[in-house]
């Protein structure tokens, strides 16, 4: 028989000092006891989101679900205070994304793997400031409801492509942040080399645009995301994936948004922007490396990796010219030398 706890075993737990103690994964928590747990995380952290389920005050289910899994194994599942838990996660996550105005109307959507190939997301038509924990819908991988009384969001297609292509996406953002979808639009990747949190936390890469929601347009997006955590959407806006929780993929969004509003601010002061030398880059990329973080520019030469071409001509390789001859075709080099030559026995002939 299923565990019932109430606010007052809550507080009772709290007074005999055996807060916070395990709730097993399967328990009832009274309405008055979430509010409580909330409260307390919230109060303990200093911060939000609650993550209660994060923090192991609530445990995962023990066996992981399956679109196969039965109905009923998949209602508990939903109505489990496991699953609440991710759901307030959701909504403190839209609450975020919509206080710093990286969504406008109904726009942007969220998603977070709770199994082999199911996702909880965000609904279709309700400002991601303003959702309930009841708003959200259960989804298969091929993005059909399971279960929620408010549809899916129509651009979760995209989302379940990531996550099916990336086994390590756990969690999913997806926003118009106006800096970045700025650059989106103007197809411009932003330049690098410039500050230590956009180097480590984000790798960012420009799909081309398509209709939202399209299977193509998760397509295009999905073959990015082996080497790349932030895509930029051409004339649309930007996806993050994390591999560790949905918070973490938004701090990706802060962190472009603030990296792009930066560098314009930069582009501004009629000096060019200076850039890190590649070897400190090369640090950067460890630390990178060891959170496990994908990049593309791992195992490039140093001469590679400030290059920002596409940005500023001129600002590509920190490295002595002696490198830059290193890399030119000898075939080539050896055919200018013979014409030169040429060129010289004719002029003292
Ligand atoms: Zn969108």
């Amino acid at each position: 028989m299923k565990t019932v706890i109430s606010l007052k075993d809550l507080e009772t737990m709290v007074r005999t000092g055996q807060y916070p103690g395990k709730i097993p994964a399967d328990a009832i928590l009274t309405p008055s006891a979430r509010d409580f747990l909330l409260e307390r995380e919230l109060e303990a952290r200093g911060t939000r989101p609650i993550t209660a389920a994060s923090n192991g005050i609530i445990s995962a289910p023990a066996k992981p679900l399956n679109s196969k899994s039965s109905k009923s194994e998949i209602e508990a599942f939903f109505n489990s205070p496991f699953c609440h838990d991710l759901k307030m996660q959701i909504c403190e996550i839209g609450r975020r994304l919509w206080g710093r105005a990286y969504v406008d109307g109904n726009g942007g959507n969220i998603a977070i793997r709770v199994g082999e190939d199911i996702a909880l997301c965000t609904p279709t038509l309700v400002s991601k400031g303003f959702m309930k924990p009841e708003d959200l819908c259960l989804v298969d991988f091929e993005g059909n409801q399971l279960l929620g009384a408010k549809k899916r969001t129509s651009e979760i297609l995209m989302h379940l492509q990531i996550m099916k292509r990336q086994p390590k996406a756990q969690a999913t953002v997806h926003c118009h942040p106006p800096y970045a979808t700025g650059f989106a639009v103007a197809g411009v990747l932003p330049p690098t080399c410039m500050i230590p949190e956009f180097e480590v936390f984000a790798s960012v890469a420009i799909a081309p645009y398509r209709t939202p929601g399209t299977p193509e347009m998760g397509q295009l997006v999905a073959d990015l995301v082996d080497k790349h955590n932030v895509v930029l959407m051409a004339n649309h806006g930007v996806v993050s994936w994390s591999h560790n929780n949905v918070e973490d993929a938004y701090f990706k969004m802060e962190i472009l948004e603030a990296y792009c509003r930066t560098i314009l601010v930069a582009s501004q002061l009629g000096v060019p922007p200076k850039t890190m030398t590649a070897p400190q880059l090369q640090d950067l990329l460890k630390i990178k490396q060891s959170l496990g973080i994908p990049d593309p520019r791992y195992g490039l030469k140093e001469c590679e990796l400030c290059d920002n071409d596409e940005w500023r001509p001129g600002v590509s390789c920190a490295l002595p010219p002696k490198d830059e001859a290193a890399g030119k075709d000898p075939e080539a080099e050896a055919a200018v030398q013979a014409i030169t030559e040429q060129i010289l026995n004719k002029l003292k002939g």
